[in-house]
């Protein structure tokens, strides 16, 4: 019993040591572009299956080789809800599936809730550790669900699909048949969510799942809003026996943006799903903040409030930060390409940006898409620190800076929440050395 493992970092280190508990075998390659492809042939003959990590690119030439020698390769997804027990509820979108994730398994805790997938806890990590009455929330992205055989989540989320990680697959339908994958394997036992706003998700038809729909316009089968109260209507009286059930009210949830509002339908719609009741939904989205590095409020200074949102990697993200702002604002733009065109983020109106500060990689190609679509005031940085202190000197009190790159963060950055945190960092320094300009020249003038 052998099994290659591609991929040796978070996901791979608990893949192996599952693996190893389960006795196999575990060969790695931590690198899939430094290997010989010539030299693989014997090994590949021996192996029971691959574990593949979700960054190895589908035209990898070792995967082509399995394929050749007719070798099953699954993710880290499958295999650990392989020997995952209990309901699974799994969430794929192109944006708001971290948010979305946390606030399903906020709204369902308990000491036997599980919270994993793209979130950066791998199912590997617990699957072990659940039994029948178990709940996970997985976050599960488009390179995850590339690489599945059984996974069957009892529910199955789908919040939108805008264009992200060409680089990767290729083409939309690429990309869209991939989140697909996340109905593959449900049953009429199982339901499907979907986001009736998003032209894509609502055009899907899952085969066997029942289909509840969220929407913040439209009056639908499944979460709605209306004169400021979110209601869940139920046709068929499988979930809510009267057909219709007040949940909460939209001034109960803290988040900024109508994005977040569909964020948080599709969540009740998932919890309602399960079985939890609509008072105990009301209590806990009160309590629910937003998550780490997106739209999340750092500080003031001298009236300027900065906002770190560095989970904005694409252009989608950033458009929904954008109509978020209630105040005039100066955004932060830029980070490494993913191919995408930036026109929207420019041709967006009515908007309250009054500055666009860009830097990083694609501050040449923002910096075009700006001068296409007539932007004024478009300034230049070099650095994320010569961006903040810029957005600063630009800014009035009662205003916004919003760090929202629109780009993902590998130009500069490790990844987006050292982004944020470089971010955060900066803007606390800057504070602390305005703070002691501002005393300072009160000194001078006594
Ligand atoms: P994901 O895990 O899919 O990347 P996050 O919850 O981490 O989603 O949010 C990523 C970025 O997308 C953040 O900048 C956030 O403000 C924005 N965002 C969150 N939800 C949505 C949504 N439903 N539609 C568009 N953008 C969203």
């Amino acid at each position: 019993m052998k099994v290659l493992l591609i991929g040796y970092q978070k996901s791979g280190k608990s893949a192996s040591k599952l693996l190893k508990k389960l006795g196999y075998k575990v060969v790695v390659i931590d690198d899939d572009r430094k290997i010989d492809i010539n030299n693989y042939g014997r090994l590949l003959d021996s192996l029971s299956f691959i574990v593949v990590s979700p960054a190895v690119l589908p035209d990898s030439p070792i995967l082509k080789e399995a394929e050749k020698h007719n070798i099953k390769i699954i993710g880290e997804l499958e295999l650990g809800t392989q020997y995952l027990k209990g309901n699974l509820i799994a969430i794929t979108g192109t944006n708001g599936k971290t948010t979305t994730t946390y606030l399903v398994e906020h709204l369902l805790k308990s000491d036997n809730t599980f919270i994993g997938g793209n979130v950066g806890i791998p199912i590997t990590s617990f699957a072990p550790k659940t039994n029948d009455d178990s709940i996970t929330v997985a976050e599960v992205s488009s390179f995850q669900l590339m690489h599945i055989d059984k996974f069957r989540p009892h529910v199955a989320a789908f919040l939108n699909l805008t264009p992200d990680h060409l680089n990767y697959h290729k083409t939309m339908q690429d990309y869209l048949n991939a989140k697909l994958n996340i109905f593959a394997n449900q049953t009429q036992q199982d339901f499907a969510i979907l986001n009736a706003d998003d032209a894509i998700t609502a055009s899907i038809r899952p085969t066997k799942s029942k289909v509840y729909y969220f929407s913040t316009k439209k009056r639908v089968n499944g979460c709605f809003v209306s004169g400021g109260n979110i209601y869940f209507r139920d046709t068929t009286k499988t979930i809510a026996p009267t057909g219709k059930l007040l949940v909460a009210k939209v001034s109960d949830i803290n988040l900024l943006g109508e994005h977040n509002l569909s964020n948080v339908l599709c969540a009740i719609c998932c919890a309602l799903v399960c079985g939890l009741k609509p008072q105990v939904i009301k209590e806990r989205l009160k309590t629910f903040k937003p998550v780490e590095h997106r739209l999340q409020y750092v500080t003031d200074i001298d009236g300027v409030s900065f906002i770190n949102d560095s989970k904005a990697t694409n252009i989608s993200s950033a458009v929904c930060a954008i109509d978020s702002m209630t105040k005039p604002t100066t955004i932060i733009l830029g980070g490494s390409d993913k191919g995408c065109s930036f026109d929207d983020v420019f041709n967006h109106e009515p908007t309250l940006i009054k500055n666009y500060v860009l830097m990083g990689e694609t501050q040449a190609k923002l910096l075009d898409a700006a001068k296409k679509w007539g932007r004024q005031n478009v300034f230049l940085a070099s650095s994320l620190s010569s961006a903040v202190e810029l957005a600063y000197r630009l800014s009035s009190r009662g205003e916004n800076v919003l760090f929202s790159p629109a780009c993902a963060s590998f130009d500069m950055f490790d990844n987006y929440e050292q982004r944020g945190k470089c971010f955060c960092g900066i803007v606390r320094g800057l504070k602390k050395s305005e703070n002691n300009r501002i005393k300072n020249n009160k000194k001078t003038q006594i």
